[in-house]
């Protein structure tokens, strides 16, 4: 059964469709500027390996966008199907699933409504990914489609890893608790990690380290998630790329009275002007601009990695100390997967769980790969993520 995975944005749409029984990918791409000017589709059929088409097309709204797509997937010389009907389930990535989502869902009008009204803890994204929904519905009106939460593997998490310290009425009101992001792609390292591992997945303790653009750590005992560094919104935790992560709440409101701002204005200088961009003095939030200051004396650069690492380590610490012990760590997402520098770096913290570091297995790059000497007391690895991969298996499961 091929299943066609979609991750909707606001004025973005990426698709792929996975071979379920195979694993294989078929083909892949990216809508851009949705409702915009300079609307444009990017299409990849990965069986033949036909090369990357770019095309700029009018998109007017989602449904124009989702029609390109399943055209770029039937056109008679670069598709990769022969109709619609190769297409045997939807897999939408849908942000956040509150409380009531604890896994992947078939979608129905009952958890149409569900998503709606969960959907002020995510408003930028859960709207969006629900017009995904209806392009696809509206198209393809006989073709069940499955909701995956980035929320839904980490609401295993206990109380006293989910509740924060507040009047219990925020969360009596407002549901207001950690919730945690990235869960398919925690959900399939950690199992990845445990495999390579060569442990039980029900018998193995895990801290997940996703550093990308966005980044959290997740903490996973004998196969679920038992706390995330993330919380009520992708703004807790790490240090990111525009994001602070943790900080010390009474400043919103500190700089809020000195620059004459709202708390919102404040929480959004949070989000998207922080992070390693700010420390680095506002030089990148890429991570490979960054190494390269580093590397070549940039004194914000340094303190922008060294920062980033340091609270990486701080929270594996933190997670050892939560699960009584660590047995793997993985490495994930674009610098986790790809810099052998900031793994390094973040490995020189933990000597004091017997992990050392094998530096020319570091250097390499492949999807997985262990960065710890064999005779290391807790295995380290890089593995790559694939959260479409993790999409599609999970809608498979649904429908087949
Ligand atoms: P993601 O959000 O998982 O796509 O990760 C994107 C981030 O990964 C980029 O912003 C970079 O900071 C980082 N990245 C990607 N490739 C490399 C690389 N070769 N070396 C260092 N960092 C990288």
């Amino acid at each position: 059964m091929n299943i066609l995975v979609i991750n909707c944005g606001s004025s973005s749409l990426k698709f792929q469709v996975i071979n379920a029984e195979s694993e294989k990918l078929l083909a892949k791409g990216l809508c851009e500027r949705i409702g915009m000017d300079g609307s444009c589709i990017t299409y990849e059929n990965k069986a033949d390996d036909t090369g990357k088409e770019f095309k700029e097309v009018p998109m007017p709204d989602h449904n124009k966008a989702v029609s390109l797509v399943l055209s770029a997937l039937t056109n008679e010389k670069t598709g990769v199907l022969k109709s619609l009907s190769e297409i045997g389930a939807v897999g939408h990535r849908i942000v956040h699933g509150g409380e009531k989502f604890t896994t992947s869902v078939i979608i129905n009008d009952e958890v149409v409504e569900a998503i709606k009204e969960v959907s002020d803890l995510a408003p930028l994204h859960n709207p969006a990914n629900l017009i995904g929904v209806d392009a696809c519905k509206a198209l393809m009106p006989g073709t069940p489609m499955v909701a995956v939460f980035d929320t839904a593997f980490h609401q295993t998490m206990p109380e006293k890893a989910y509740m924060y310290a507040l009047p219990l009425d925020y969360y009596r009101k407002y549901k207001v608790r950690r919730y945690g992001f990235h869960g398919t792609s925690h959900s399939f390292v950690s199992k990845e990690a445990a495999k390579v591992a060569g442990k039980a997945y029900d018998d193995c303790k895990t801290i997940v380290c996703h550093l990308g653009n966005g980044a959290s750590v997740s903490a996973v005992m004998n196969g679920k998630c038992v706390d995330t560094s993330m919380g009520l919104t992708p703004l807790e935790g790490l240090i990111m790329g525009t994001r602070s992560g943790d900080l010390d709440p009474a400043i919103i409101d500190f700089i809020a009275g000195k620059e004459n701002l709202t708390a919102a204005d404040v929480v959004s200088i949070l989000n998207k002007k922080s992070g390693v961009f700010a420390l680095s003095d506002g030089l990148s939030s890429d991570f490979r601009d960054l190494e390269e200051g580093y590397l070549s004396g940039n004194k914000y650069a340094k303190l922008a990695v060294d920062a980033f690492c340091y609270r990486v380590a701080k929270y594996i610490g933190s997670y050892t100390a939560s699960m009584n012990g660590v047995d793997v760590i993985a490495f994930t997402a674009g610098i986790g997967e790809n810099s052998s520098f900031v793994r390094a770096k973040i490995v020189e913290y933990l000597g004091y769980l017997g992990v050392t570091l094998d530096e020319e297995e570091n250097k390499k790059r492949a999807d997985v790969h262990r960065i710890a000497t064999a005779d290391s007391k807790v295995q380290v690895y890089s593995i790559a993520t694939n959260e479409e991969l993790a999409i599609a298996r999970e809608t498979y499961a649904l429908v087949k």
